[in-house]
């Protein structure tokens, strides 16, 4: 009775974003590891919008509350501060191992940090989705392909990976992480899904990961020099998060359990994209060259033919939309970290 009120009182103070309701039958007890990151935060709220009970664990390395501090309090919402190289026994119906640094500075800063992350924090979670009959979704990468030669990238790809650089740590962690899934798979007839992800942006990437996008964006709007590594002849594809969102919940709930590249196949090179960015914010930035960053893949381009018939899956977002809806994200942070430097 006392509980009840008080829950009202709490839940009077917040209002939360709409949640559908769902019949118990329908409602799934859904895991996102990494959900206060970029990604793991957008999915959070795609599938708490649809009904279902997330609950996040987080070590928040690279994540923050803040991207997740509107659903805290809510009914269907758990946060767990927990770091995944270290067993965990809750009850759920699926899983999303997003778990892990993504940004190269991110990933290469703590390099035995993010082998044990992708490699005991994968059989942990492999272990908890074989106890309790869950369905495993790993969020890996287009890195497992290496600097590729053969492009664009299909998934019977083998890769072409420095197994001793300095993004080895990342891209040999995620190879073996589904090749524990598939081990996971066979001897243990655990549901697993891959998503092979390519380069993602949108609003709450994190300012300092010294991604390309977040760097030329914040250096745009700052009238600082952008940063172009090497001649900036490499290319790279960009997707925007709601369609990786979307791609992400096609594969988990479809019949399809071989890897599915996800991202958008429209390519450019590093210099093109320098200057698409400075058009759209403006400013009297300079492009200058910097030092090439060791083993830095130098064409990337996803083959999405497979999402396209497994899935019905295809990117929808068009680049500039997607940028101008990253801008604005960047220039709000940059007034809040202003505001909150003054007072
Ligand atoms: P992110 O850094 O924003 O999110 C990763 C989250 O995992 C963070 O919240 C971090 O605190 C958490 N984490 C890291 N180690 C952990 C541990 N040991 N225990 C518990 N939590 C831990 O990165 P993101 O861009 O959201 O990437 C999410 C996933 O998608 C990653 O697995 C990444 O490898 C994959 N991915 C992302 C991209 C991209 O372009 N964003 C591309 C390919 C693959
Ligand atoms: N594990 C976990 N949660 C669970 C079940 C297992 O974190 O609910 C961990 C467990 O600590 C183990 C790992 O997952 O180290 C792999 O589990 P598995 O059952 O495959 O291995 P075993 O326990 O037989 O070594
Ligand atoms: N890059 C750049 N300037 C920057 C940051 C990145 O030229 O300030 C380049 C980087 O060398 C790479 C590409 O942009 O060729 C994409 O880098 P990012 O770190 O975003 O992701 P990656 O695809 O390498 O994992």
């Amino acid at each position: 009775m006392i509980e009840a009120k008080i829950r009202n009182i709490e839940q009077g103070k917040k209002s939360y974003p709409e949640v559908k309701f769902l019949t118990y039958k329908d409602r799934k007890r859904i895991l996102i590891t990494g959900g206060a990151g970029f990604v793991g935060s957008h999915l959070v709220d795609r599938l708490m919008m649809q009904g279902h009970e997330v609950t996040v664990v987080d070590n928040f390395f690279t994540g923050r509350k803040r991207n997740v501090e509107h659903w805290i309090g809510h009914e269907n919402f758990e946060l767990l501060h927990h770091d995944i190289v270290n067993p965990l026994y809750i009850e759920v119906d699926q899983i999303y191992h997003l778990a892990s640094p993504a940004s190269p500075p991110n990933y290469m800063y703590n390099p035995i940090k993010t082998l044990k992350t992708n490699t005991l924090g994968t059989i942990n979670m492999l272990g908890l989705a074989k106890r309790v009959r869950a369905r495993l979704l790993l969020a890996s990468t287009s890195e497992v392909y290496g600097d590729p030669e053969l492009h664009p990238q299909n998934e019977d790809y083998w890769g072409h990976v420095n197994p001793i650089g300095p993004r080895a740590c990342y891209d040999e962690g995620k190879r073996v992480a589904e090749t524990m899934c598939y081990a996971y798979e066979k001897q243990e007839n655990v549901e697993v899904r891959v998503a092979r992800i390519f380069n993602t942006f949108g609003p709450r990437m994190h300012m300092n990961d010294g991604r390309v996008v977040s760097n030329f964006i914040l250096q745009a709007l700052q009238n600082e020099s952008i940063t172009v590594y090497g001649e900036g002849e490499q290319t790279r594809s960009f997707q925007y998060v709601s369609d990786l969102v979307d791609g992400l919940m096609a594969l988990m709930n479809s019949n399809y359990s071989q890897p599915v590249n996800l991202g958008n196949p429209e390519e450019h090179t590093i210099i093109e994209f320098a200057r698409i960015i400075l058009s759209l914010v403006g400013g009297d930035s300079k492009i200058i060259k910097k030092t090439a960053m060791e083993d830095d893949p130098q064409r990337r381009k996803p083959d999405i033919g497979r999402a396209m018939k497994y899935l019905g899956w295809h990117p929808k977002v068009p680049l500039m939309v997607g940028l101008n809806k990253t801008i604005e994200y960047f220039q709000n942070e940059l007034r809040r970290s202003r505001h909150s430097e003054r007072n």
